[in-house]
C-alpha cells in the first residue's frame, strides 16, 4: 500500500436521494478530478473554492452526474494531502460510476480508515484525536459524543505529551551524566530523576484513574437488572428500552452468548447486560441468586435491583442485601402504583440511605427521570461532567499507560540505583506513553487501529 497513491471512497453513508460525498486525496487528487470532471478548471480553482460541473466517463465522454467539486490544496486540511470532495446525487448507481471513473483516471480505493491514517502521518492528528474521529461517529449517546470531542480537542495528547516531553528531558540529561562521568556537577542528580519520576508516575496515575469515566462514557455504564422472579424486571427492561430497542448487542460469552441491550438516558449511554437471562427468567421460577445475574453483578459497573411494592422483601430478598458485590447500587421500588411498601420503610429494613432507593412503576411508566438522575450522581458527579479534564476513553490507552506506571514504579522502586540502570526503565516508560498519541507506536499497531476505522474516514 503505497502512500503516495491517490485514493477515493464514499464519505457519506449510501442512501437514496439526498446529497452524498466523495472524497479523493492524495497528490494527484486534483489532476485525475480534473480528467473526469467538465466545468471551469479544478486546477485554477482558488483553494477552498468550489465549482459547478459534470462528472463525465472519461473513457466514452458519456455524462455521470452533475457535481459540484471542492477543492481544498494540502496540508492545511483533514489528510494533510490535495483533497478534493465531489458532492453528487445519492444513489448506489451514480456513486459507483463516479467512483469507477475516479479509478480510470488514476485512483484507487480507500482502505478504511485510510483517509484519518494519512492525517496521521501527516501529522495532522495524532491518535487519540484519530480514535476521537471514530468515537465521534459510532456515538450513540449526546454524553459518548461530548467525551469523544473534548477527546478531539486534544486535552488528553496535551497531558500525555506534557509527561513524555519531561520524561525525554531527563533521559537526555542522565545519557551526559552516563556518557561524562568525569564531569564534577552531575547534569541532573539522583534526587532530581526521582523526583521527575514521581511527578510522571503522579500524572499518569491520575489519567488511569478516569479510564473507568472514560470507558462508560464511550461504551456505557453496564447495568446488570436483577431481583426476584415477577418483580417487574421484564416489564421495567421494556419501559427502559422504550420503543428505541434497536440497538441489541451480541457479546460472544465463554459458555454461551450473553445479549445486552443499549439504551439513551437522557445522553447516559447504558447497556443493560444479560437481557436475554432477564427474559427467560420470568417464564421459570428461579431463585435471585442464580449464577447467570451473580455474573452479570460481578462484570456490571451498577446493579439495578428491582423490589415488589406490593409482594415487600422476602427473607430471601433480605439475605440478598448481604450477598450482593460491593459496587454501586440502586433500588428500584416497582409496582408503587399499586405497592404499599415506601420508600422509608425500605430504606430502614435494608439499611442503606433512602437516597439509592428510586420509585418506579412500569406499569404507569414513571421513575425514568429520577433513575436518570440518581445514575448521573452516582457517576458523572462533579468534575467528569465538565469534561474539561483529558479522559482515557479505550483500552488500548489504558494498556500503554499502564505498562508506563509499571515501568515508573520500577524506577521509584531503585531508588539509588546508578542512573545507568534507571534510565532504560525511564526510557520503557517514555516509551509507553507514547505509545498512547501515537508518537512511539509500531507499524503495524497503526494500521491496526485504523483498519478498525469505517470506509471513507
Ligand atoms: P420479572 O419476572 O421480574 O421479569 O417480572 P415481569 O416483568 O414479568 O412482571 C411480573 C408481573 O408484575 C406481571 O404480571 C406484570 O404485569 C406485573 N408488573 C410489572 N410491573 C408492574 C408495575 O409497575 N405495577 C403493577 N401493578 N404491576 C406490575
Amino acid at each position: 500500500m503505497r502512500e503516495d497513491a491517490t485514493i477515493c471512497a464514499l464519505s457519506t453513508p449510501i442512501g437514496v436521494g439526498g446529497l452524498v460525498v466523495i472524497r479523493v486525496s492524495g497528490p494527484d487528487a486534483i489532476l485525475c478530478c480534473e480528467r473526469i470532471f467538465k466545468g471551469r478548471s479544478l486546477a485554477k480553482t482558488p483553494n477552498s473554492s468550489a465549482r459547478h460541473g459534470f462528472i463525465i466517463d472519461p473513457e466514452n465522454g458519456e455524462m455521470i452526474d452533475e457535481v459540484i467539486a471542492l477543492v481544498m490544496r494540502g496540508p492545511n486540511n483533514f489528510t494533510g494531502e490535495d483533497t478534493v470532495e465531489i458532492d453528487c446525487h445519492g444513489g448506489m448507481y451514480i456513486c459507483r460510476r463516479i467512483l469507477e471513473a475516479l479509478i480510470k483516471s488514476g485512483c484507487r480505493m480507500a482502505m478504511p480508515g485510510e483517509f484519518s491514517k494519512r492525517a496521521f502521518l501527516n501529522g495532522r492528528m495524532d491518535l487519540t484525536e484519530a480514535e476521537a474521529v471514530m468515537d465521534m461517529i459510532n456515538a450513540e449517546t449526546a454524553y459518548s459524543l461530548k467525551a469523544a470531542t473534548s477527546q478531539l480537542q486534544g486535552g488528553l495528547s496535551k497531558a500525555i505529551e506534557q509527561v513524555r516531553l519531561s520524561l525525554l528531558d531527563c533521559i537526555v540529561k542522565m545519557e551526559v551524566n552516563i556518557d561524562y562521568p568525569e564531569y564534577d556537577v552531575p547534569e541532573i542528580t539522583d534526587e532530581e530523576v526521582q523526583d521527575t519520576c514521581g511527578r510522571a508516575l503522579a500524572e499518569v496515575e491520575k489519567l488511569l484513574e478516569t479510564a473507568d469515566s472514560g470507558r462508560m462514557l464511550r461504551d456505557g455504564i453496564g447495568a446488570a437488572l436483577v431481583g426476584s422472579p415477577n418483580v417487574g424486571k421484564s416489564s421495567l427492561l421494556n419501559l427502559l428500552l422504550g420503543s428505541d430497542r434497536a440497538i441489541v448487542t451480541e457479546i460472544p460469552g465463554t459458555t454461551r452468548d450473553v445479549i445486552e441491550e443499549k439504551l439513551d438516558l437522557s445522553g447516559i449511554p447504558i447497556r443493560i447486560m444479560d437481557t436475554a437471562g432477564i427474559r427467560e427468567a420470568s417464564d421459570i421460577v428461579e431463585k435471585i441468586g442464580v449464577e447467570r445475574s451473580y455474573r452479570s453483578m460481578e462484570e456490571c459497573d451498577l446493579i439495578l435491583w428491582v423490589v415488589d411494592a406490593i409482594r415487600g422483601l422476602s427473607e430471601e430478598e433480605l439475605s440478598f442485601r448481604k450477598e450482593m458485590p460491593e459496587k454501586p447500587f440502586l433500588v428500584l421500588l416497582n409496582k408503587t402504583d399499586s405497592g404499599r411498601l415506601d420508600k422509608e420503610t425500605l430504606a430502614k429494613t435494608l439499611e442503606i440511605d433512602p437516597a439509592l432507593i428510586v420509585e418506579m412503576s412500569a406499569k404507569e411508566k414513571t421513575g425514568i427521570p429520577e433513575l436518570t438522575e440518581k445514575v448521573k450522581e452516582l457517576f458523572f458527579a462533579g468534575e467528569v461532567l465538565s469534561f474539561s479534564q483529558p479522559l482515557i476513553t479505550n483500552l488500548r490507552q489504558k494498556e500503554a499507560l499502564m505498562s508506563a506506571k509499571a515501568a515508573l514504579e520500577r524506577v521509584r522502586a531503585a531508588e539509588g540505583m546508578p542512573q545507568d540502570l534507571l534510565v532504560i526503565d525511564i526510557r520503557d516508560a517514555a516509551e509507553a506513553i507514547g505509545e498512547v498519541t501515537g508518537k512511539s507506536t509500531r507499524d503495524e499497531v497503526i494500521t491496526e487501529i485504523f483498519s478498525r476505522f469505517c470506509l471513507g474516514k
